[in-house]
């Protein structure tokens, strides 16, 4: 069954009406694994960014589905809501708010999304817990404030907790291993995987063929100048590793 359906999809940046995105194809089914791969610059980020509605960027031209509906229609919270995830890649920091209140508020609203009853703080508690286990963090972890402080790799673990939490049917994330070293990315990767499910997909952005070797993608994308310019299976990267960029010509 196809989760997201993306068709000649093109984008600007809002303030400069530069064109970033070029005519974006991808579909995704559910229970896949995707990697879009390549250079800095290319438009992964953005391209990930205009999925979930971020502001910066304007639609110019294209269309996305998702689950069968208009996503470039929806509010980014509606999107969120209706089960589609990004972790960024450079996560914000939110003074003043705890991540355990961060979490409820924002579980109990997909709940409510999913007409399933709130949870109370002593009920989030019990269930957050287990999901700290599956990230392997330290339960002060939810006292502290959203990524405040946080080391880079503390904050690739609480996006990969905020999923863990929230569930998704679709998860973007956008160089979750970068500034990661081994131990941390084995961490992050069997977390994703252990998510992993019939249903739900990952769409995985990244520079490095290592990632690929924790979380196993069907299908890896090369994106260029705004277009995904070549798709193929894991042996894409193994052909990006061995010879560079040059050794894919395009298309
Ligand atoms: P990638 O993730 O593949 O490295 P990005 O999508 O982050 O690429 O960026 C693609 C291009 O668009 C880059 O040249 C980047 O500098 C530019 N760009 C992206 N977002 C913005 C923005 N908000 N303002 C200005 N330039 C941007
Ligand atoms: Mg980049
Ligand atoms: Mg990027």
């Amino acid at each position: 069954k196809v989760l997201l359906e993306v068709r000649g999809l093109t984008a600007v940046i809002a303030e400069t009406r530069q064109k970033i995105l070029k005519g974006v194809n991808l579909i995704i089914r559910e229970g896949e694994v995707h990697a879009i791969m390549r250079k800095n610059g290319s438009g992964k980020s953005t391209f990930a960014k205009v999925l979930v509605g971020h502001p910066d960027y304007e639609v110019t031209g294209g269309s996305v589905t998702f689950k069968g509906e208009n996503l470039l229609e929806m509010e980014p919270e509606n999107r969120s809501l209706a089960g589609l995830f990004m972790s960024f890649q450079s996560p914000v920091e939110i003074p003043g708010v705890s991540n355990d209140h961060f979490l409820r508020m924002a579980y109990n609203a997909r709940r409510r999304a999913l007409n399933l009853p709130e949870l109370e703080p002593l009920e989030f508690f019990t269930y957050v817990s287990k999901k700290l286990e599956l990230v392997n963090m330290d339960l002060d972890f939810l006292n502290r404030n959203v990524n405040e402080g946080f080391s880079g790799g503390e904050k690739k673990r609480n996006e990969i907790l905020q999923l863990a939490v929230l569930g998704a049917d679709l998860a973007i994330l956008d160089e979750i291993d970068s500034g990661l070293d081994v131990d941390a990315l084995k961490i992050v990767a069997q977390a994703v995987n252990k998510l992993l499910n019939p249903t739900n997909s990952v769409l995985m952005i990244t520079h490095y063929r290592r990632l690929l070797e924790f979380i196993k993608p069907g299908f890896v994308h090369v994106m260029e100048d705004g277009r995904i310019i070549k798709t193929g299976d894991i042996t894409i990267a193994d052909i990006l590793e061995k010879g560079g960029y040059q050794a894919l010509a395009s298309p």
